[in-house]
């Protein structure tokens, strides 16, 4: 009923599509316990009501009180995990503030300089993915060996999902370490991969060009990478910020003269008014950072153009000399 409610709610606030029946070979298989299971002191055994004792692998140790558990059926096995709860002393950060601009080329970059290689885990996998879709697609729907074929396709998607799980956790676990505020873009993924084809009407432009953008960015899954980044700064007592990601890439960071002439080249930023060169990747992510300062110390949240900053400095400034 929970998940029912939920799906309801995330249909009804248009965050996803109109909730549909489980599938009998559907993906994930789940189902949860409010209360009632036990784990064996040993921890070699967890029980659950209706089905009794059963083996299980302990991959931590449980910290807190266990509220409650998910039994979820992966391509290669079942899986248990455990909510619980517990009280955390959050620390005071001593980092330094950092911007981040995100990419195609380079998963992230940051003003330090730093450059993080993306993963591409379907990248690196496609070929044998393609392999394994195109003999299942040879195979009798429902015979034993379409269903043996479909296990290998479920099992590479895990493999391609589980690498990419884990460069997400390593690469936000890292800078969380590093930096107590993280400025980024406030990127809309949904609109930005959005089927490149358009409608019928209104037809796309670049669209080869743009779906396999579109492949990278899902690949990279930067939507699931900023909610760990998230989650992982608070536990260490930092903070993410959003940031309006507008003209970001062609602002000069030492003049301000923003132009799409700036930008010359995918990896290279050259200011047509000052002449100033650098890394646009890195220029982007101080644009970030510098946008990212403003907003809060303006404590205002959105779009602060350059214009109207030194506007409202000019009017506190005028109201001073009129005082004196
Ligand atoms: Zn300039």
């Amino acid at each position: 009923m929970k998940d029912l409610s939920r799906a309801y709610c995330n249909f009804f606030s248009g965050r996803t599509a109109y909730p549909v029946f489980h599938r009998r070979y559907g993906a994930n298989d789940a189902f949860r316990y409010p209360q009632g299971f036990k784990i064996d002191e040993t921890g070699k055994q967890i029980y659950l009501p209706g089905i009794g004792f059963v083996k299980y692998r302990r991959s931590r140790y449980i910290e807190g009180k266990a509220k409650n558990i998910t039994v979820i059926r992966k391509a290669d096995g079942w899986y248990v995990s455990i909510q619980t709860e517990y009280e955390k002393e959050v620390p005071v950060h001593q980092g330094d503030e950092v911007g981040m601009d995100m990419g195609v080329v380079w998963f992230c970059t940051l003003t330090d300089g730093t450059q993080i290689s993306p993963c591409n885990a379907l990248k690196k996998h496609l070929k044998k993915l393609v392999q394994l879709q195109r003999a299942l697609s040879r195979k009798e729907k429902f015979s034993s060996n379409w269903r043996k074929a479909q296990r290998e396709v479920a099992k590479l998607h895990q493999r391609i999902g589980n690498i990419r799980q884990d460069f997400i956790n390593k690469v936000a676990l890292d800078l969380s370490k590093k930096h107590a505020v993280i400025y980024r873009e406030d990127l809309r993924i949904k609109n930005m991969t959005a089927s490149a084809a358009g409608t019928v009407e209104e037809p796309g432009h670049n669209v080869a060009q743009k779906s396999g953008l579109n492949r990278a960015i899902l690949d990279q899954a930067w939507g699931k990478f900023f909610q760990r980044l998230e989650w992982k700064c608070e536990q260490r007592g930092g903070q993410v910020i959003k940031v309006s990601p507008q003209y970001t890439s062609r602002i000069c960071p030492i003049c301000g003269y923003e132009s799409k002439e700036n930008r010359k080249s995918q990896a290279s930023f050259e200011c047509v008014a000052c002449g100033y060169r650098g890394n646009a990747d890195v220029v982007g992510a101080r644009n970030i950072k510098v946008r990212g300062q403003r907003m809060s110390a303006c404590g205002e949240f959105g779009e602060v153009g350059r214009a109207q900053v030194n506007r409202r400095m000019e009017t506190v400034h005028g109201a001073g000399q009129q005082q004196e």
